[in-house]
């Protein structure tokens, strides 16, 4: 349950929590048209506030928009001091940001250019996603039997509530199966990503993960992960990933904004390595809090200050 902060950002002003509603035949509702972004902040060991890669979010939340033909009445510079904002308002030092712009009411066809653009930045605390000891002790995943929409029927790249029809299935059926997470298969047959998150696997020393041409979302995470791996001297390989080697791996994980780096100790009954965390997962993981939560100050790009 989400805990009630204090406001909400709505169309460039500041509403109560409670007041933060929307109408019944709100477009979005109705036809999933809405895009939208996942967003951290960090308290980090200076105890200061930082939101990490906020400018990669709200690039990929404008892509989001141009992909569904949204656009949004705030720039993206406006959208971005928002997001800080509302951290602000809400005296929030650490948890996570939802930026969304949807399609108000007026007319109800799936056509309606005329409806309003509304935007508005939610803020709550959010803790482990998958989990309280997913990161420690890695999940159970199970290949769903939903698989990734093909590019050529969705718009795969943005991240719009429509296309999490998908992942909600998906981790509904195996949730009810008894596992933690699902893994879709594209359906040309090879891995594409988690139901909200993207797929990683170690090989004898070297990473794999599905290429950006692929039916996946182009994590934020999974291009942290990329960058802290090639600077550990790590060869990553995007490319095509199939069930056998997600089977066969010697490790598994997933990265996400809210899930961030969760091992994969099991995948549809089969033991992955040995079932613990992995070597290069540790350290993959230790990097990235420290670069989000500890003191490292290599990436300050990524770091945007909330003050106070
Ligand atoms: N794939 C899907 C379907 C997701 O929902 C997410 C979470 N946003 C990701 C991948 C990971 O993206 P990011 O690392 O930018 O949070």
């Amino acid at each position: 349950m989400v805990e009630k902060l204090k406001k909400i950002w709505c169309d460039g002003e500041f509403v109560d929590w409670d007041a933060a509603t929307i109408h019944v035949l709100t477009h979005s509702l109705h036809y999933g048209i809405a895009a939208w972004d996942g967003v951290r902040a960090y308290q980090r060991k200076d105890g200061a506030s930082y939101v990490f890669r906020l400018r990669e979010h709200i690039d990929r939340l404008f892509d989001s928009c141009k992909l569904c033909l949204l656009k949004p009445a705030q720039s993206p510079e406006a959208i971005f001091s928002a997001c800080v904002q509302t951290l602000r308002v809400n005296g929030m030092v650490d948890g996570y940001l939802r930026p969304m712009v949807y399609v108000g009411d007026g007319a109800m066809g799936v056509y309606a250019p005329d409806n309003t653009i509304h935007s508005t930045i939610m803020a709550w605390r959010w803790a482990a996603h998958l989990g309280a000891d997913a990161n420690d002790r890695g999940i159970r995943a199970k290949i769903s039997s939903f698989a990734r929409p093909h590019p050529a029927s969705a718009v795969v790249k943005a991240k719009i509530t429509g296309q999490y029809t998908n992942s909600a299935l998906a981790r509904a059926e195996v949730k009810h199966a008894g596992y933690d997470e699902a893994i879709h298969l594209a359906v040309d047959g090879y891995v594409s990503e988690a139901s909200g998150s993207n797929v990683f696997l170690a090989k004898r020393g070297v990473l794999y993960t599905p290429d950006l041409a692929s039916a996946i979302l182009e994590g934020v995470t999974r291009d942290t992960v990329i960058v802290l791996a090639r600077e550990l001297g790590m060869t990553v390989v995007e490319g095509r990933v199939t069930r056998e080697q997600l089977w066969l791996a010697d490790e598994v994980f997933l990265t996400g904004t809210a899930a961030e780096i969760v091992p994969v100790r099991e995948i549809d009954d089969r033991r992955i390595g040995d079932g613990h965390v992995g070597a290069i997962t540790r350290k993959l993981q230790e990097r990235y809090a420290d670069i989000t939560r500890g003191s490292d100050t290599s990436h300050p790009e990524w770091l945007t200050r909330v003050g106070a």
